[in-house]
């Protein structure tokens, strides 16, 4: 607590966020009045930051675009070019078109997460670095499940679990497991489900029950392979390399250090330019909807006056859009009736639909409902009402006729029920092994105990071009790591224009 509140008073900008302070168990349950007195006997309360990932990367691909970028989705790279030794560019399917073409550049960088094994096998080469797939999930329960003006962190066996302030939602994780099935459809067992519950419901007075479950999600982190078996102990650091002239590989991070993977990744390419180029810019860059965004806060009454809208519907588009929220506007000013909630997902607005296909780049349903929205998480049904009305909203923007709905509104259907089909497959594979993120059960059976701490870092790997090093550094050396990880990782988060800051 006290780093946080040394790195909160050491950043460029004035102080973010409050001091933590010390709560009595009298304070604490006033603060959140769901706690089961028995289960405390006082708390520390402190401030963080949050982000919609989804929105982040979505503004973040806008802004690349204002300045010059050229992006395109649902394309895979299916080989590399070469010239000699030299990687000269990419060859590409758009999975859109079914067409094949080729991308040449002076540099290529591959950033593709937990997919680097696959990737770098395409360049004929051994890899350099080893990523592992490490699965987490986190639950949505309606709001009013937890009574509590602040969210709550709460320490595991091994880890710790977030109660997280989601808009009308709490969101509950997370997890820490191997996966090493399908990295696409990374899925939820009832053991993960009943990991968290069983966590969260060891301080609640009122226990929460399956039924209270509106929606469930799982990803898959990109950790750097070390030598530990559990993935909670694999690094969350990141790793440049250049296994051939032509070609960068970035993997591991996290997004909280999303600008620092990017800027060493390019400054990795521009050494294989040669030359040089001005440094990077990207943190005094505001992301699309930064600029403006207080003021249009400001003005947020008047806003919902002029389009007929209630304030907290006005506060909902800022959050989602920033400053953009202008755009979303003009919408309502052209058709009103997008002014009013979708069918089937009334925290949304209909205008949320039309605009993440005019301007957004959402081309499938899916992409409305999982990704421009929440709604497939945020929703006890998963989006099933709303797939139909959504898609209709969709149609004239895009160019479909009533047989492509039908298509769209079956393929959503087909997903959700295959997302339920993979998450009773992935309970019957999981052979009565419980989540790694917990501790493992002791030689006699007997009840889970912790794993002892790592004496020394499992995967101390950074290192720059032409390899990895893959040293291991001693405690003392990784309390500095520690300690420089998480400077980086205050000044990050600052640097999030539209990152808001709750009471948890
Ligand atoms: C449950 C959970 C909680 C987390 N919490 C936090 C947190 O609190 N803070 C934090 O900082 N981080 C957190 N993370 C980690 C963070 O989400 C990841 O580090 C981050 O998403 C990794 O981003 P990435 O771009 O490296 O990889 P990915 O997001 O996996 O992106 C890789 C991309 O590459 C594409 N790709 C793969 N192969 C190809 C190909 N051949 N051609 C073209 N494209 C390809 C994929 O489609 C994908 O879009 C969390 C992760 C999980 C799962």
């Amino acid at each position: 607590m006290l780093l946080y509140d040394t790195m909160s008073l050491s950043g460029r900008n004035a102080r973010g966020v409050p001091a933590h302070r010390h709560l009595s168990r009298r304070g604490a349950l006033r603060a959140c009045p769901s706690l089961r007195p028995e289960a405390l006997v006082g708390a520390l309360q402190y401030y963080d930051a949050q982000v919609d990932d989804a929105r982040l990367v979505t503004y973040l691909v806008r802004t690349a675009a204002a300045h010059g970028a050229h992006p395109l989705s649902r394309a895979r790279v299916v080989g590399f070019l070469r010239e000699g030794g030299r990687v000269t560019g990419a060859r590409v399917h758009d999975l859109e078109t079914d067409q094949v073409f080729e991308v040449r550049a002076r540099q290529v960088i591959n950033a593709t997460g937990v997919w680097t094994d696959d990737s770098q096998a395409l360049v004929g080469e051994r890899g350099q670095l080893q990523v592992r797939a490490s699965k987490g999930i986190h639950l949505m329960v309606p709001r009013d499940r937890i009574r509590s003006s602040t969210g709550l962190i709460l320490r595991t066996e091994s880890s710790v679990l977030f109660v997280i302030p989601w808009g009308r939602h709490w969101l509950i994780g997370t997890t820490d497991t191997d996966w090493e099935l399908d990295k696409a459809h990374p899925a939820a067992t009832s053991r993960d489900i009943d990991y968290l519950l069983e966590h969260v419901n060891a301080v609640l007075a009122t226990p929460l029950t399956r039924d209270d479950v509106e929606g469930v999600y799982a990803g898959l982190r990109p950790l750097l392979s070390g030598e530990s078996d559990a993935t909670a102990k694999l690094s969350r650091e990141h790793s440049v390399v250049s296994p051939a002239p032509g070609l960068v590989v970035v993997a591991g991070g996290k997004y909280t250090t999303y600008r620092v993977m990017a800027r060493d990744a390019v400054d990795e390419a521009v050494r294989g330019l040669g030359g040089s180029v001005p440094a990077s810019c990207t943190d005094r860059v505001p992301l699309l909807g930064a600029e403006g965004y207080v003021a249009r806060w400001n003005q947020r009454g008047r806003l919902a006056q002029q389009f007929g809208l209630h304030v907290e519907r006005v506060e909902h588009l800022l959050r989602r859009y920033g400053a953009a929220v202008d755009e979303v506007l003009a919408l309502l000013g052209e058709d009103p009736t997008l002014g009013e909630p979708l069918d089937g997902a009334e925290d949304y607005l209909r205008v949320e639909v039309v605009y993440a296909v005019s301007a957004e780049g959402a081309l499938h349903l899916e992409d409305v409902l999982t990704r421009r929205t929440h709604i497939s998480i945020e929703s006890f049904d998963r989006g099933l009402v709303a797939a139909r009305p959504a898609a209709t909203l969709m149609a004239p923007v895009l160019g479909w006729d009533g047989e492509r709905v039908d298509r769209e509104v079956a393929h959503y259907v087909a997903r959700v029920r295959a997302e339920a089909g993979r998450a009773r497959a992935a309970r019957r594979r999981d052979g009565g092994r419980r989540p790694a993120g917990r501790a493992r059960r002791g030689a006699s059976g007997s009840p889970w105990r912790p794993e002892p701490a790592p004496t020394v870092c499992p995967a101390h790997r950074r290192s720059r071009s032409p390899g990895v090093t893959g040293a291991h550094c001693g405690p003392a050396q990784c309390s500095v790591r520690a300690l420089r990880t998480l400077l980086l990782w205050m000044r990050e988060k600052r640097l999030q224009p539209r990152a808001c800051v709750e009471r948890w």
